[in-house]
């Protein structure tokens, strides 16, 4: 990516709100005790194909150099990295609750991530929850007002056919009414293009987002969000799309190589 991109004009029509201090860039969604960032591929130290902020340790990439990334995004949406709170991605739907006792599982290192899980639930105030992506579907699902519990989910098209939003919908909405989602940067229906097998799957589980070859992972969370109780109202859809938008990663635009962007969020409580 050329430096020049930095200064590229920020894709429009987000109601996310675009932060850009002079390190990392990043789309900030806050609520009623809780708070979310979803960082860019902008802002980091990185070198090619990972330029600039990747944040993912399942990548080839430098550690110390995802390390240095992790620090500075972290900062820049307000918690300490090393109290990141980061799962091993599966693509399944198991949904995990974490507490004050994991803060900084997966933070530094792969060894002690919680393993086997693409989201994650926490009730506890300052746990910060890191997810990456690079094209799949990053949804906040948030209950209570204030906010009581919190679910991150690592959506792609495997767990999202397979109900991983609508599960953790159920799981946190046993600790309160449904009260906010977000459905972050991910690949949309403009490039998401299928083969008509996985189409028809889509199909059949969501009818309506499979059209013209392509189908809507964002509509197939906000169908299982309504199964949770989340009101239209209460969805906040990025409309970022990771695909054509380059200022994020994009496992599909780059064919595999390349690094991963990251949502974090986390119940305020008192802080
Ligand atoms: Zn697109």
């Amino acid at each position: 990516m050329a430096a020049g991109d930095r200064q590229a004009r920020p894709p429009r029509g987000s109601p996310l709100v675009r932060r850009d201090d002079g390190g990392p860039v990043w789309y900030e969604a806050r609520g009623d005790g809780w708070r979310a960032a979803f960082s860019t591929r902008l802002g980091g130290v990185s070198a090619a194909p990972f330029d600039t902020l990747n944040l993912s340790l399942s990548t080839a990439d430098d550690p110390a150099l995802v390390w240095r990334n992790r620090l500075d995004f972290a900062a820049a949406a307000g918690v300490a990295a090393g109290d990141l709170v980061v799962p091993g991605q599966v693509h399944g739907t198991t949904i995990v609750e974490v507490s004050g006792a994991d803060r900084g599982r997966g933070a530094r290192r792969r060894t002690d991530v919680v393993a086997g899980t693409d989201g994650l639930l926490t009730r506890a105030a300052a746990v910060p929850l890191l997810m990456t992506f690079a094209d799949c579907v990053p949804v906040l699902l948030v209950v209570g007002r204030p906010a009581r519990a919190l679910a991150l989910v690592h959506a792609g098209w495997r767990g999202m056919l397979a109900g991983i939003v609508a599960e953790a919908g159920r799981a946190v909405g046993a600790c309160g009414a449904a009260t906010a989602a977000v459905i972050g940067p991910s690949i949309g229906p403009c490039c998401f293009a299928v083969s008509d097998d996985l189409g028809e799957r889509f199909e059949a589980a969501f009818p309506g987002t499979w059209r013209d070859g392509h189908v809507d992972l964002w509509e197939a969370a906000r169908r299982q969000l309504a199964t949770g109780g989340f009101a239209a109202a209460d969805i906040v859809s990025s409309g970022l799309c990771t695909c054509h938008q380059h200022e994020f990663f994009s496992h599909r635009r780059a064919h595999g190589a390349t690094g991963r962007q990251a949502a974090i969020a986390w119940l305020t409580g008192g802080m």
